[in-house]
């Protein structure tokens, strides 16, 4: 508790905000001002009237804030924190992804570092995929890194989508079995899954959300039980936001340990120290701000 009353107190002081993404632990959930996606943090990065931001989430998150919010200080509690699939493909690799399909847009998920931000037309969230590359005058679409994200996104597209080969590591791991197996030992539970799963694990649920949407439809659904087929931190938000519903996880496996890095700890020396502050180069700023803008311009994100 006396760290808790810490926090708070240097929050003040610094005027700072505290945001945390849904997979964070729930001690670290329940003092942030915000719990949200990541997309949802960043614009409300932007928004609020802070002048820093202790971002808990992972590196592209802290980094997605910095482009959005270049008059604050965006600060990371855990500079280790990293999302592998981000880093699963380079900038020079997506240099010779173009080269090889000059005439093809270039939609990047969210989850990407700045540097392949700046590298593409357009950012898209798990939500929105399918309306960012309906908005496009391209037949061709490279979409980058989730290879799980780009075959969602293509069920629903004529266009040809040109996947990259990278994949969240937690979300990749959901199997069919699994699910089939949750369904079983609870046969009147809804199963919502996030589209970062495999093909065939998303055949095998009734809703494929991000997690804003998933948080969504937990709220407004008249269904007494889910199963829960992303990140287990996030059942902390939703069993709060709706304590008559039952959560459950579609994988007990499912767990980020980046995600994890965080702890109270770490944020009170965040505070302390305003540090890992994530700053971004300018002129990357700029390019990766225009592939999020152009996102932002075409509606829902979240
Ligand atoms: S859950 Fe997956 S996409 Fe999210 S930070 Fe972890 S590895 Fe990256």
């Amino acid at each position: 508790m006396a760290m808790i009353e810490e926090i708070l107190a240097l929050k003040k002081e610094r005027h700072a905000t505290i945001l945390a993404h849904n997979y964070q632990v729930p001690e670290v959930q329940d003092v942030a001002d915000l719990v949200g996606d990541s997309l949802e943090l960043s614009r409300a990065a932007a928004r609020l009237d802070a002048e820093v931001i202790v971002f808990c989430g992972v590196d592209f998150m802290a980094e997605t804030a910095a482009i959005l919010s270049p008059h604050k200080k965006v600060v990371l509690p855990e500079k280790g924190a990293w999302c592998p699939m981000a880093h699963m493909i380079t900038p020079d690799q997506l240099h010779d992804l173009k080269a090889l399909h000059p005439e093809a847009a270039v939609v990047c998920y969210v989850n990407s570092t700045a540097e392949i931000k700046a590298k593409s037309d357009i950012c898209c969230t798990s939500a929105n995929g399918v309306q960012v590359v309906a908005s496009l005058s391209e037949k061709q679409v490279i979409f980058v890194p989730d290879r799980n994200l780009a075959a969602y996104v293509a069920r629903y597209s004529k266009k040809q989508i040109i996947p990259w080969n990278g994949y969240c590591y937690v979300h990749d791991h959901f199997t069919p079995e699994e699910v089939r197996a949750a369904r079983e030992r609870h046969p009147n539970a809804e199963v919502l899954v996030h589209p970062e799963c495999r093909p065939e694990v998303i055949d095998l649920a009734d809703y494929a959300y991000s997690t804003a949407g998933m948080a969504r439809h937990a709220h407004a659904s008249a269904a007494r039980e889910f199963i829960i087929g992303t990140e287990v931190g996030i059942l902390h938000r939703l069993s709060k936001e709706n304590p008559t519903k039952k959560f459950i996880p579609a994988s007990e496996r499912a767990v980020c340990p980046n995600m994890k890095r965080i702890n109270l700890g770490k944020i009170l020396w965040s505070l302390e120290d305003m540090s890992t502050e994530i700053k971004v180069p300018e002129p990357v700023r700029l390019k990766a701000k225009l592939a999020v803008d152009r996102m932002l311009a075409i509606g829902r994100s979240d």
